[in-house]
């Protein structure tokens, strides 16, 4: 193993693969890259349904960056669809019906909730309290002691976020890492996209077309439907990989816990159950994401091809998410960690393990249990490897 390679990468997802392309093309470096999966990708890995619609598998993933240097090196490996995310809220009236308004909650939302006149009103309240453009999250806003502008937070939590946070995360906003709300603010402004990145877009023939190019070079080897640990020995004071010692860089984009055989215990994570359908209409519903913010026992439905951006007359796929615990099944995903302090300490007992060999690196949103968007992961990819080479 060591004649061959000169590292190891665990993990075709994004940690994996950027870092893998940068040793071998940077550094030179012969690189083994092992993925259980039968796909690289990791999670953003998307491919044609049944029906010829272009689908996320893991579902629905929209690139968005305000790092330059992140965009440009992804746009090496493709071309990209401007695509600008915009989700509504769908949730009950107070007439039988169902009414939908732009999420995060923004000024427009807050007109389509409480009609144009008290809308504008009590917008321009919250303008003259926190400025323009501003964006507040929903545990700040709750803060507000004014009784108007506390009785509307009172309406947007109740409306938005803790129904769907309860689904996502079986519990209320307050009791989960504030961090999570705070990725959807309420935006004081008319700008009803979802992300306000300076890069947004997403890789016009697919992700993993632009994961193919990433590990194309002559210096990576991939090998698909190979879970590393049948491999991969970190038992001993020094790693071993097929029974040998292996001295150069491994870097780990898996578990943490799994990694070190579960001896403190499991991370906690959630996972999601996603449900496709594929319906004979040219569009479902208008728009890439809707949140069912209040009612239904899946949080969001998406519709492929208003990402994508693909022309398909008379079909249509969407996926509806219904998020549970993780309970380490197999083909159970861990999707999301459970930040909170509990078990962060646990996941720094599995760090510390870790940091005991000098050659092993946890990179990505599973090795670093950190809810890390794909951009994040990108750059922190970036970061090692330069750190590898510079070493
Ligand atoms: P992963 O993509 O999970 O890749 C890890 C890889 O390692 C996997 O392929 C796994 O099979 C492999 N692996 C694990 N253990 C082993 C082993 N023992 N042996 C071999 N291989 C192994 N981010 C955004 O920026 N925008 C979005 O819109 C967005 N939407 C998302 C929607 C959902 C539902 C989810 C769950 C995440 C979303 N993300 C989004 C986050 C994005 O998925 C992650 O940031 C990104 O995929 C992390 O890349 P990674 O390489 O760290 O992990
Ligand atoms: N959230 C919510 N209502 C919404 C959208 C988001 O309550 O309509 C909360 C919820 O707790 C969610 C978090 O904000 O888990 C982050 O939302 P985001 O859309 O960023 O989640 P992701 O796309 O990562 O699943």
């Amino acid at each position: 193993m060591e004649r061959t390679f000169d590292a190891l990468v665990v993990g075709a997802g994004y940690a994996g693969a950027v870092c893998a392309r940068q040793l071998a093309e940077q550094g030179g470096k012969r690189v083994l890259v092992l993925e259980r999966r039968d796909h690289i990708g990791g999670n953003a890995y998307d491919c044609l349904d049944q029906a010829g619609v272009l689908i996320h598998q893991y579902g629905p993933h929209i690139f968005h960056t305000n790092d330059k240097r992140v965009f440009d090196w992804l746009s090496r490996f493709t071309p990209w669809l401007d695509y600008q995310h915009r989700v509504i809220a769908n949730i009950p009236d107070n007439a039988g019906g169902r009414m939908t308004y732009p999420v995060p909650f923004n000024l427009t939302s807050l007109e389509t909730a409480f009609g144009p006149k008290e809308g504008k009103r009590l917008g321009d309240k919250l303008l003259a309290e926190y400025g323009a453009e501003q964006k507040v999250t929903i545990l700040e806003l709750r803060q507000n002691a004014d009784p108007e502008i506390a009785a509307l937070a009172d309406y947007v939590y109740e409306h938005v976020f803790v129904h769907y946070t309860m689904k996502q995360w079986g519990q209320k906003p307050e009791e989960i890492d504030p961090n999570t709300t705070a990725r959807v603010p309420v935006f004081l402004s008319r700008d009803d996209r979802y992300f306000q990145d300076a890069f947004q877009g997403m890789p016009k023939e697919g992700y993993t077309p632009m994961f193919e190019r990433m590990l194309d070079h002559p210096n990576i080897t991939v090998e698909l439907g190979q879970d590393a640990l049948k491999r991969l020995d970190v038992s001993g004071d020094e790693i071993r990989v097929d029974g040998e010692v292996f001295d150069s860089p491994v870097i780990y984009t898996g578990q943490a816990d799994e990694l070190f055989g579960f001896q403190f215990g499991p991370l906690p994570y959630r996972t999601l159950d996603f449900r496709f359908e594929t319906l004979q209409q040219d569009d479902f519903q208008g728009y890439g994401t809707v949140n069912y913010t209040v009612d239904q026992d899946y949080t969001r439905i998406t519709e492929f091809k208003h990402l994508t951006g693909q022309k398909l007359p008379g079909v249509t796929t969407i996926v509806k998410e219904y998020s549970r615990a993780f309970t380490g099944q197999p083909g159970e995903t861990p999707y999301y960690a459970i930040i909170n302090p509990e078990n962060n300490a646990k996941y720094g007992q599995y760090k510390a393990l870790a940091d005991k060999f000098k050659n092993l690196h946890l990179l990505g949103r599973l090795a670093e249990y950190k809810y890390y968007n794909m951009d994040a992961i990108a750059g922190r990819a970036l970061d090692l490897a330069e750190m590898l080479l510079t070493k």
